[in-house]
């Protein structure tokens, strides 16, 4: 079906009856000029917003309108997570060429979006329509909340404090080259999937901030290196990254190994892990693996902040310590996704 069958008010109608749902603090979701929420005096909110270009965020031909729907809003959820709050609601707007996108994709679309936005308890709460000429935009905003006091910033780490990072960094940058190549070959749906249906670590940041864990949070978007010397840089520190500690899952190396691409760069700078890196001071260690246990995602030990330093060091297997020139990462942009 063609959108100009249904109009814009149509699809709006179609979206807010399958969609809007009740949460005790939303008084009024979609359906008039501006949506009506309470929140509580002991909370803040969190606003956060991201704008996805079709040809410069997202490929349709490589993606289906489900995954995309999803990683829309994933990628927005995973900022929340990264202040240590959780998602409330959140509007999604769109830029829509329609003599190429049916109305079926943008249903597709939406349930992928409803499918996060079940997993993240996160509600619809309006958004904008309007025709675009070429590509498919896409913009989603959520608002989030968090106890005042417990929100956790990237400027917080402090000196001798470990850095942490949730899950297994890599796996999502592999699963674009697999994409790129345009080979599907059996067994390598999970790795695609990294990519293309992100996981925020909504109740990891969560716990590590209402247990006041973590120092510093930030979300991995950019990769290992780049996201943690934004981390260093905010909290006026240095840090190490010791390449031994550093989780390569066996999923990652294998099909690295298929691919001839390194594991490590991948995990170094590869991007769109959409992982949680924090850090937090050493006699926490047994805090943060019971909050790790407790939310089934390993948070592995991979380095420290350190005032001893400016940058980010790398500590390679042999002992060798090499300086990351922030603004050379060069041997690992050559990966970046
Ligand atoms: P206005 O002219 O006041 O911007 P709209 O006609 O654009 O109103 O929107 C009417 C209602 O539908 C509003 O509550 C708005 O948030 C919601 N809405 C519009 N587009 C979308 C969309 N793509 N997804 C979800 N809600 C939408
Ligand atoms: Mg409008």
């Amino acid at each position: 079906m063609k959108l100009s069958d249904l109009g814009e008010f149509g699809f709006i109608a179609r979206v807010a009856s399958r969609y809007q749902s009740s949460h005790p603090a939303i008084l009024k979701g979609i359906g008039d000029d501006a949506a009506v929420l309470s929140c509580a005096p002991q909370d803040a909110f969190l606003l956060t917003t991201d704008l996805l270009l079709e040809d410069i965020h997202f490929r349709l031909h490589t993606t289906t309108p489900y995954r995309l729907g999803w990683k829309s809003l994933a990628v927005n959820a995973s900022d929340i997570a990264a202040m240590g709050g959780v998602p409330v609601g959140f509007t999604l707007s769109l830029g829509i060429p329609a003599q190429r996108i049916s109305v079926e994709f943008l249903d597709q679309f939406y349930e992928g979006v409803n499918g996060l936005a079940k997993v993240v308890d996160a509600h619809l709460l309006g958004g904008d329509t309007s025709e675009s000429d070429e590509r498919f935009i896409i913009s989603v905003s959520v608002l989030g909340t968090v106890q005042r006091g417990k929100e956790i910033y990237r400027g917080g780490g402090k000196d001798h404090d470990d850095v942490y990072v949730t899950g297994w960094p890599g796996e999502a940058a592999m699963g674009l080259r697999i994409l790129e190549q345009g080979r599907r070959a059996e067994g390598l749906e999970p790795i695609v999937e990294r990519h293309e249906l992100p996981m925020p670590r909504v109740k990891e940041g969560n716990l590590l901030a209402k247990q006041n864990i973590a120092h510093a949070m930030i979300d991995v978007s950019d990769g290992v290196l780049a996201d943690m010397n934004h981390l260093v840089t905010a909290s006026g520190l240095g840090g190490e990254i010791d390449l031994a500690l550093l989780p390569l899952s066996t999923a990652l190396r294998d099909t690295a190994g298929r691919y001839q691409e390194d594991p490590m760069a991948l995990a170094l700078s590869g991007g769109e892990d959409y992982e949680l890196l924090f850090s937090a001071a050493p006699d926490k260690r047994e805090a943060v693996e019971r909050v790790a246990q407790e939310c089934g995602c390993p948070m592995t030990r991979i380095g420290r902040l350190s005032s001893a330093f400016e940058g980010i060091m790398l500590r390679h297997q042999q002992g060798r310590v090499q300086k990351i020139d922030p603004a050379g990462f060069d041997h690992f942009k050559r990966v970046k996704g």
